[in-house]
């Protein structure tokens, strides 16, 4: 498949920035209803969705039953009632990303990951979850997550990663569970000019880009999977694809897969590889609000939350 939200918004870092985030969306457009948002026009035909009506869309663009059983999806807190004119995309849900919609009046944050994963007895703000929790619900802030029913959707995680880099998606990497792309490079490109375009299309983070393999080696075909894919190893050689890009992978199973065959390494930032899922996101809501007439405006955090914030170089080896 070949995304379109990409020729629709450009680059995978458009102009547009406001504070640390990207409006998606124009209010006051549509042929519903009554009244207008904060940034409505006077006189602009526009609706003001609930948050229940919100979610029932993200729920169908990331069924929640398509989340993994040890998986934590879905709204965290937010009252169903309460209406919703903005909305914030980020990875992670911490405190810099409140205290940004807070800053942009944003009445819905939408992450990637969990706040809570593995569930909670408490949510007393002496913690720095429950902090997050406090600082939501006292501004009146509603929480939804998208995870692992991200990853599996079409489009998913991995499909906005290989848009970001302009790879034609194939198929998914392990059908089975529909995690991972398989996509081919067009024109095919050397390891090295491989791994430069993931530095240049996605965000900036401290780590950068680690690369493993023959820097000359051709690369046709790849597989590509946000957020940690050392678990996809298997997969990744059966596919036989010349290179895979993802996060997190560990010295013993990347070694191993280097020694196995010629397959070259490309490993980013976690938050990096899942971040141009907001970006997709964020689209897709702004389609369904313009579909609807809402008066909503979506944006995308670019505040950096991956949690490597310094990288020191100790050079080339010998
Ligand atoms: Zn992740």
């Amino acid at each position: 498949m070949r995304l379109c939200w990409r020729s629709r918004h450009g680059g995978p870092l458009p102009a547009g920035a406001v504070g640390g985030s990207t409006v998606r969306a124009v209010a006051g457009r549509g042929p519903a209803v009554t009244g207008t948002g904060p940034e409505g026009r006077p006189g602009s035909l526009s609706s003001v969705p609930r948050l229940s009506e919100v979610i029932a869309e993200l729920d169908a663009l990331w069924p929640p039953e398509r989340a993994e059983q040890w998986d934590a999806v879905g709204t965290v807190c937010g009252d169903p009632d309460a209406e919703v004119t903005r909305v914030l995309f980020a990875v992670d849900p911490v405190q810099e990303i409140a205290d940004e919609a807070i800053a942009l009046g944003a009445d819905l944050i939408v992450t990637h990951h969990p706040l809570y994963l593995r569930g909670t007895t408490t949510v007393a703000a002496g913690h720095f979850k429950g902090r997050v929790v406090h600082t939501l619900i006292r501004n009146d802030i509603a929480l939804h997550v998208a995870h692992t029913n991200a990853d599996t959707a079409e489009p998913g995680v991995s499909d906005a990663l290989a848009g970001a880099l302009d790879l034609r998606v194939t198929g998914p990497l392990v059908p089975e569970n529909g995690l991972g792309r398989i996509c081919e490079v067009e024109p095919p490109m050397t390891l090295r000019a491989f791994a430069a375009r993931a530095a240049e299309r996605l965000p900036a983070t401290a780590q950068g880009i680690r690369v493993a393999g023959d820097l000359d080696a051709t690369v046709r075909t790849v597989a590509v999977s946000g957020g940690s894919g050392d678990s996809l190893f298997d997969a990744v050689r059966a596919a036989g694809v010349d290179a895979f890009l993802t996060a997190d992978l560990r010295h013993h199973p990347a070694s191993e897969a280097t020694r196995h065959s010629p397959l070259g390494l490309v490993d980013a930032a976690h938050w990096a590889t899942e971040w141009p899922w907001c970006e997709l996101a964020a689209a897709q809501l702004d389609e369904i609000s313009d579909r609807h007439g809402w008066d909503l405006r979506v944006h995308v955090s670019k505040t950096v939350t991956d949690p490597w914030s310094h990288h020191s170089s100790s050079g080339a080896p010998n």
